[in-house]
């Protein structure tokens, strides 16, 4: 269940004491010259606007480390585990999912209005951004670059059966596939089904059999699957 990125060596715990004014939240460690052509006009923008004092380096550094070590498909499995186990939390997350992600301490945003979709045996739900690409960050983190994608953008609402091939799931034909369209006012969270076969594990063991794209319907969970 880790994210994508690997350069998060504790940072957190020095990127204060640099004196320079365009520190960045990673990549201290590393020489100028490994960043990548998108990395480097990134540092490039930030250090204009931090020189014309338009934003705050620090402000910078804690919305960076949220977003790289807080905020992640970690929070919505943790989200869909207490579903899983804890019906009353489950009837809270259907009817206000907002709220309930809230009370596990994850809110912020496009979080504001969050509607929790749960797959039944007779229907798998699958989320797409037609506009562009609305996503919950309070519980998913950051959107992955094929979520954001025109193909994929176009083929959920036109094929969205073939988009699960696509992502190697197979569902029986007699299950409906209901795909919901993001916006910037309502954001969806897929709660997946249990699997078969957990019914003795914990809430953490739990958790890690839900991956994001089960979150997206883009997937599903499965007993066998494991946190990478
Ligand atoms: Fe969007």
């Amino acid at each position: 269940m880790h994210d994508d990125h690997d350069h998060d060596h504790d940072h957190h715990e020095h990127h204060h004491d640099h004196g320079h004014g365009h520190h960045h939240g990673h990549d201290h460690d590393h020489d100028h010259s490994e960043l990548s052509p998108m990395d480097a006009r990134v540092r490039a923008l930030e250090t204009i606007l931090v020189e014309k004092g338009y934003v705050d380096p620090a402000a910078l550094d804690v919305l960076i480390e949220t977003y790289e070590t807080k905020v992640g498909p970690h929070n919505g499995a943790r989200v869909v585990a207490k579903s899983w186990v804890d019906p009353a939390y489950r009837a809270r997350l259907l009817k206000d999912a907002t709220a309930a992600v809230a009370e596990l301490g994850y809110m912020g945003r496009q979080g504001e209005h969050l509607v929790a979709v749960a797959n039944t045996p007779d229907t798998h739900n699958m989320v797409v951004c037609t506009l562009c690409s609305c996503y919950p960050w309070p519980v998913l983190g950051l959107p992955p670059v094929w979520y954001k994608s025109a193909p994929y953008r176009a083929k959920a609402v036109r094929d969205p059966r073939g988009v699960l091939a696509d992502f190697g799931v197979t569902l029986p034909a007699a299950k409906a596939i209901k795909v919901w369209d993001s916006t910037a006012e309502v954001r969806y969270l897929v709660i997946p089904e249990r699997p078969a076969g957990t019914e003795g594990m914990s809430e953490d063991a739990l958790a890690a059999l839900v991956t994001r794209d089960a979150m997206i319907g883009t997937g599903i969970a499965r007993a066998t699957e494991t946190a990478a």
